[in-house]
């Protein structure tokens, strides 16, 4: 029996994610300071993304190798499948290689296991509050996140970091229900309130996140909703009533932060999109404000 324990242990430590980008500290991802993983992948193709080449996994078809100025990348055989290898101490981020890409992708990517994330964690330890997993969207790898946050609560010395996940709240309930215990809050994306104008900006509809925030907030899991102005596109000031009611009946305690559209890293038919200024955020808020929302976070920058 400790034998196959041991076993199972060993199998979580070595699940691997893959890894778009690991900040050390950030103070805008969850409570206090946090060591923040953006995993690869997402299931939304949202217009207004400003990292679309986190969307979609690599599937090596080498197109961006020999482009690269500084010969970073190397396509090599492995087990009969290609693969990519990028040495990002070669690498300038010059972009180049995102530019060449025919998916939404990039081969700056790298997979870590467990283990090897828990080592980075025991790094930054005395530095740090917690761990947020976000993305691209965190959830499409949710044995990864199950597995880390799981040993990280296993581990005596790490034990006192909290885990919290951004998303953009499409996870089954089902899926919830198998990471909630391992976590302390989640931050949710709502990028419009009506259906139609939800899929225009995501290319999914909407009935899944107002599933998730209603699980989250009732069992006390819900840190944040997060709410992406874009004049003229999302629809958060022509449905002001709506929303409000909507946020004044979530916990008090939960933060409604707003975001202000940038054209910061979009492509395509964003970019013609109004940029939010701090004057239309700031009626946004006053609307909300007015209706009776607190706990408004509003953004500190505009650009
Ligand atoms: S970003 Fe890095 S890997 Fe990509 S083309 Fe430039 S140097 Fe090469
Ligand atoms: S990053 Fe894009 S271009 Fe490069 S190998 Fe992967 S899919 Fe092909």
């Amino acid at each position: 029996m400790k034998w196959r324990q041991a076993t199972r242990s060993n199998a979580n430590l070595n699940k691997v994610a893959i890894v778009n980008q690991i900040i050390p500290f950030s103070c805008v991802d969850g409570p206090g300071s946090r060591l923040v993983i953006f995993l690869q992948g997402c299931n939304f193709n949202c217009k207004n993304c400003h990292n679309p080449h986190t969307i979609d996994l690599c599937d090596s078809c080498g197109d961006c190798v020999p482009t690269c100025p500084k010969k970073a990348l190397t396509l090599i055989a492995d087990d009969n499948n290609n693969r990519v290898i990028w040495d990002e101490s070669l690498c300038s981020q010059c972009d180049i290689c995102l530019s060449v890409c025919p998916k939404q992708s990039t081969p700056k990517t790298q997979q870590y296991s467990v283990r090897e994330i828990l080592d980075l964690i025991r790094s930054q330890v005395h530095f740090i509050n917690g761990v947020t997993v976000s993305g691209g969207e965190a959830s499409l790898q949710l044995p990864f996140i199950i597995a880390l946050f799981r040993a990280m609560q296993s581990s005596p010395d790490l034990s006192h970091l909290s885990c919290m996940i951004d998303s953009n709240g499409s996870l089954s309930l089902n899926g919830w229900q198998q990471v909630l215990p391992f976590i302390q809050g989640a931050m949710i994306d709502l990028k419009a309130w009506q259906q139609d104008t939800h899929h225009y900006i995501t290319g999914r509809g909407n009935h899944r996140i107002f599933s998730t925030l209603k699980m989250l907030a009732e069992l006390g899991k819900l840190y944040e909703v997060r709410l992406l102005h874009i004049p003229r596109v999302s629809d958060f000031d022509s449905e002001v009533d709506a929303v409000a009611h909507y946020l004044t009946q979530l916990p008090s305690n939960v933060r409604v932060k707003l975001n202000a559209f940038q054209h910061h890293g979009v492509t395509g038919e964003a970019l013609m999109w109004p940029s939010c200024t701090e004057a239309q955020m700031r009626q946004l808020a006053n609307d909300l404000t007015q209706r009776g929302v607190n706990n408004l976070i509003l953004p500190d920058i505009y650009l």
